[in-house]
């Protein structure tokens, strides 16, 4: 999508601290960071976010959470977070799906 910050981001128009990429997915280093391991795992193809996926759209998503669990172990991870965010009102600021990993400090619950 044209006009959409991350599909430029995994077209590399834009610059980003990607750490990983395969043919479904790319994460990069969100850029301000609220731990200190915050990455961003997108699908290579855009999605809004996580209202109205449909059934298909399934193995694309677990596959964002494989790489979550790939790159937390990569980094070291005993404890982590993932967050989606989704809607406006939950603080989706993005309208490109994407998984938060953050890690590295004690989490709170409930979040805010
Ligand atoms: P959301 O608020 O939609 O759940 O998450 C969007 C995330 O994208 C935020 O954590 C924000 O810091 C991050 N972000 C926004 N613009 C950029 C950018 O240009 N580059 C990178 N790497 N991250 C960004
Ligand atoms: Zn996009």
């Amino acid at each position: 999508m044209d006009d959409c910050l991350f599909c430029k981001i995994v077209a590399k128009k834009i610059p980003a601290r990607i750490i990983y990429e395969d043919d479904d997915a790319v994460a990069f280093e969100d850029i301000n960071p609220q731990a200190p391991t915050h990455t961003l795992i997108v699908p290579r193809h855009h999605i809004a976010g996580l209202k109205g996926l449909s059934r298909e759209d399934g193995a694309l998503v677990g596959r964002l959470a494989v790489v979550a669990s790939v790159l937390a172990h990569k980094k070291g991870l005993e404890s982590f977070r993932t967050v989606v965010n989704t809607g406006p009102g939950a603080g989706q600021t993005v309208f490109h799906l994407h998984l938060h990993l953050l890690g590295g400090r004690p989490m709170g619950w409930p979040p805010g």
